[in-house]
């Protein structure tokens, strides 16, 4: 199958040399993309700014914004049989990002706020019935109800659940365990592991599904 892995944070302009984003590594796309691979998938991963060495085999299509996020997966979206949303997309930006550098001296900013687009909703309507979608949830108080109402919200076909308040899980850490909702109704656990590990078996798991339901 052909799998599109978004991953990372984005990073939203305050000013130029400023930005908002969040503690997202990219180390949970960057397995599910490693994965893939492994199991001999074609692949294709978009990448916000991380600090991570691409997997073997692939070359990240770089993107900084929710924006340009969305611009890559637009682009890359109808190639696709499997969409892995594992980046941690920014839900606000500054509606007017200022062209110069923001003085000090001026004092605290005031920023007004806009919602940044969400991808996942904005592609919703272009999702073919032979793909898949997955999303991803990071949650600090993750609740089954929660995640039922996004899997159906966003039009998924998984969502995997992560608790990022448990130490040495989630955000930056290397280890993860997910919930993985499925549309059919049913919660897959993955328990916890190192990310590839996890990744692995979010892959079987999407492989065995698409063949349940697309057979
Ligand atoms: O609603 P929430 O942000 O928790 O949903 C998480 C899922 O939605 C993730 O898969 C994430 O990549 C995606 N998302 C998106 N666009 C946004 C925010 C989140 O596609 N602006």
């Amino acid at each position: 199958m052909k799998f599109l892995v978004t991953a990372g944070p984005t990073r939203e302009a305050i000013d130029p040399v400023r930005f908002i984003s969040n503690r997202s590594s990219g180390k949970m796309g960057y397995a599910v993309a490693a994965a893939a691979r492994a199991a001999g998938h074609r692949v294709r991963l978009v990448s916000g700014p991380v600090a991570l060495d691409p997997p073997a085999g692939i070359r990240p299509v770089r993107v900084i914004s929710a924006a340009d996020l969305l611009a890559a997966v637009d682009r890359h979206l109808d190639w696709c049989d499997v969409l892995v949303m594992a980046a941690a997309v920014a839900d606000w930006r500054p509606k007017r990002p200022a062209r110069r550098k923001l003085k000090k001296a001026a004092g605290p900013p005031r920023i007004e706020w806009e919602p940044a687009p969400d991808i996942l909703r904005a592609v919703a309507p272009r999702k073919k019935n032979t793909q898949l979608f997955c999303g991803f949830a990071a949650e600090t108080n993750p609740s089954a109800r929660e995640a039922r109402r996004k899997l159906r919200d966003k039009n998924l076909d998984l969502l995997a659940l992560n608790d990022v308040s448990q130490p040495g899980r989630g955000f930056e850490a290397d280890r993860n365990a997910l919930d993985v909702f499925t549309a059919d109704g049913r919660v897959h656990r993955i328990p916890p592991a190192s990310k590839l590990r996890c990744a692995h078996r979010l892959v079987a798991l999407i492989e065995e599904l698409s063949s349940e339901w697309f057979r």
